[in-house]
């Protein structure tokens, strides 16, 4: 038989198109990096950290700080570009610039706070030491682009650690945008590089080097699984951060009016494609039919349209692929609520509610990554606790409740990494962040931030000596 090509490494993009969502048209195309460049990378920011590791603290932190001032003077440009890279809408996107800013400052206050501790022990003295990892490699998803790399990055660089961040292939341009912003505000050169290409590319490279020595990866549980076993091969360090499949948990007792009021954005902020999104609204049973006459209006009337316009509350679907899946997920003439959304060109789906799906329906279970939600009604607490925890996911969740003690035993009793009561907040750049179950490892963000950036070692000094 004549030499067959080689099948086990199929050929990857040498370059990714970049589409507007709103659009589908190309707004740039950005090359991808090779293995060989992967390398590169790795060589030169391991000579970056090993000068930055060893520079004043409070140099550190001025730069990071100055890194802050110039992302905050560029707020809008950046903004404008998650606009057009991945259909968020105006408002969010320059959320999203301002966490980037603030999480840069926040990051930059615990450079000098970085204390290790001194143990009582018995014959000297007993200190320890938090130090750098070295390199960190930093792998993001599309759908928060922008902050999601920066949760990675700053408290990474402010621990004293160089960073290579791979952007997803659909969202590159404000991951490139940054690098750039950093060598203005004066970081040393190769100490955060950015390297877009192909997750099974570049992504992997980052993963199965040995020269980095932790990954902090955003995406599906299902290429998280596949990291944390690559990982495994070289002991590296890995905080993930994975799907959800959110509940959003209303009782009778509840101010039912506002729960119904605010329950469309917790799953349509984003188009869905958010791994907090509530989507799985559980009503108590006897006020589940006026749920839904009050939701029905509030879901109605969500702003669905341009982006880039101010009103704008929800915007397209990522790519022609999201789309699909979106699709497949909402069985044809289900009963439910269905919202606006634009015909013509771009990705879009209107916000859909679906009333009489089963528990156990994918659309239940599954994470969508779309503006779908089911209602579920439940009997009494410990029902709404077990349809909360029967997900293989944990990472948010909200309680609509009066009651404070059911507030706090809910809160105890539901297993997941973010709650919020009376209101749908996740993420706080002050507070940790992070998933149980298969929904994560690890926290990011919060005040132990540059502590998962870290080795502790251990000196013991004698005094006997
Ligand atoms: P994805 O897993 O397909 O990709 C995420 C990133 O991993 C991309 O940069 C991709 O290029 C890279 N990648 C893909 N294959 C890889 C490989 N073999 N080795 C190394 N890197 C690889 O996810 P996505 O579709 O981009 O993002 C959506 C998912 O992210 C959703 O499931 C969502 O729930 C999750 N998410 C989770 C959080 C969280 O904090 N828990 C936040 C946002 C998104």
């Amino acid at each position: 038989m004549p030499d067959q090509p080689r099948t086990d490494h199929p050929p990857h993009p040498t370059e990714h198109q970049v589409l507007d969502p709103a659009t589908g048209e190309v707004v740039a195309t950005v090359a991808a990096t090779t293995l060989e460049q992967v390398d590169t990378a790795v060589v030169r920011a391991t000579v970056a950290q090993a000068r930055w590791a060893a520079a004043a603290p409070a140099d550190r932190a001025r730069l990071l700080r100055r890194f802050a001032a110039v992302v905050d003077a560029h707020t809008e440009e950046l903004a404008r570009l998650e606009v057009s890279e991945a259909g968020h809408t105006i408002g969010n996107a320059r959320w999203e610039a301002g966490n980037v800013r603030d999480l840069l400052d926040y990051s930059a206050g615990g450079v000098e706070r970085l204390t290790g501790r001194q143990i009582p022990v018995a014959g000297g003295l007993d200190i320890t030491l938090l130090e750098p990892l070295g390199v960190v490699g930093v792998i993001a998803p599309w759908n928060f682009p922008m902050p999601i790399a920066a949760w990675g990055t700053a408290p990474a660089l402010a621990a004293g650690n160089a960073v290579l961040l791979k952007p997803a292939e659909t969202t590159p341009l404000t991951a490139l945008r940054l690098a750039e912003l950093a060598l203005e505000a004066g970081l040393p050169e190769h100490l955060f590089q950015v390297l877009p290409g192909a997750g099974p590319v570049a992504g992997n490279a980052l993963v199965e080097h040995p020269g980095v020595a932790k990954i902090v990866f955003t995406g599906s549980t299902r290429i998280g699984k596949q990291i944390m076993a690559r990982s495994a091969g070289l002991v590296k360090h890995v905080t993930l951060e994975l799907g959800g499949k959110s509940p959003n948990i209303v009782f009778a007792d509840s101010d039912l009016a506002l729960a119904a009021a605010t329950a469309p954005m917790a799953f349509l902020d984003n188009s869905g494609q958010d791994c907090c999104a509530r989507t799985r609204i559980l009503v108590q049973r006897e006020v589940h039919e006026r749920f839904l006459e009050l939701l029905a209006p509030a879901v109605e009337s969500v702003v669905v349209g341009d982006p880039s316009d101010e009103k704008t509350q929800m915007g397209p679907l990522i790519s022609a692929v999201q789309l699909e899946r979106v699709r497949s997920y909402v069985p044809d003439g289900a009963a439910g609520i269905r919202g606006s959304a634009p015909d013509g060109p771009g990705f879009w789906f209107p916000p859909t509610v679906l009333t009489d799906q089963d528990a156990g329906a994918p659309v239940a279970t599954d994470e969508v990554f779309g503006p779908v939600a089911v209602v579920l009604p439940f009997d009494d607490e410990e029902d709404a606790v077990r349809q909360a925890n029967a997900t293989e996911y944990g990472l948010a969740g909200s309680i609509w409740t009066r009651d404070v003690g059911r507030a706090l035993r809910v809160s105890r009793a539901v297993a997941a990494g973010n709650l919020s009561v009376n209101s749908h907040s996740s993420v706080r750049y002050g507070t940790p962040f992070g998933g149980y179950k298969q929904s994560g490892l690890g926290r990011e963000l919060g005040p132990d931030a540059l502590a998962a950036f870290t080795e502790t070692k251990n000196v013991f000094i004698s005094t006997e000596a």
